[in-house]
């Protein structure tokens, strides 16, 4: 009875390990990388959206205000030579004026220059960051496409793995069930150990005295292993 206890313990414990293995694959690591590295460039994208859009508000105030000055110089022009103004000192102070708006106009018309090759750059970046983000999906997706195979691999060996404990469940009785049940978690697992003809202890590998091997053999009383306390069950092996 023990021997099924122990088969069954062992369908468990492989049926957890390929549970858990799926998650440990390659491709389901690479999948892992790939998202978080994603997920990166798509923040890093949205920032970079929000400064364009702030660069392109910013762009559209020098542009008005470099409109209004070039309509204001004009019509302070027209007014210094249609020969409205013929006092000497309001044309001197006129000229000075035109000439003050002349420099802020070229300061205001260097900031829009540079602000267009600001924002030109930005887009490029943002062309290049879609880009890299299009090729990391196609990635994903094959990743995604491996681990999912996988997966279904590891589903069908759980399920052969499921259908054996089914099998062997009903050779165990109740009261050896609830034992095992009770018993499972303080042993990782599994309580039970074989001990084999060599007098190993399958459990943590340990050889017992000959005399201790003689009497798990008769089996007529639960024996522990003295090292790590697993229930013995005899088998030549
Ligand atoms: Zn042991």
């Amino acid at each position: 009875m023990l021997r099924f206890v122990y088969d069954y313990a062992n369908f468990v414990l492989t049926a957890e390990v390929l549970a858990k293995k799926e998650y440990s694959s390659l491709a389901y690591l690479e999948m892992k990388r790939i998202k978080s590295i994603f997920e990166k460039t798509q923040e890093e994208l949205q920032t970079l959206n929000q400064k364009i859009t702030d660069d392109q508000k910013q762009l559209d105030y020098f542009k008005r205000e470099i409109k209004q000055m070039q309509e204001r110089l004009e019509k302070d022009r027209v007014a210094l030579y249609d020969g409205t103004v013929t006092n000497k000192r309001i044309l001197d102070a006129k000229e000075q004026e035109i000439s003050a708006l002349q420099d802020r106009l070229k300061k205001h018309q260097a900031s829009e220059r540079s602000l267009l090759a600001q924002i030109e750059a930005e887009k490029e970046r943002n062309k290049n960051m879609q880009q890299t983000m299009r090729i990391d999906y196609e990635k994903f997706y094959l990743a995604k496409e491996k681990f999912e195979e996988i997966k279904r691999e590891f589903a069908t060996q759980i399920e052969e793995i499921k259908q054996k404990m089914e099998q062997l469940r009903p050779k165990i009785d109740a009261a050896t069930f609830a034992w095992y049940e009770k018993e499972k978690d303080k042993f990782m697992g599994q309580p039970v150990a074989i001990l084999n003809a060599k007098g190993v202890c399958s459990g943590c590998h340990t050889h017992v005295t000959a005399n201790f091997l003689n009497k798990v053999k008769e089996q007529d009383e639960i024996i522990r292993c003295e090292r790590c306390s697993r229930t013995f069950v005899y088998d030549e092996q």
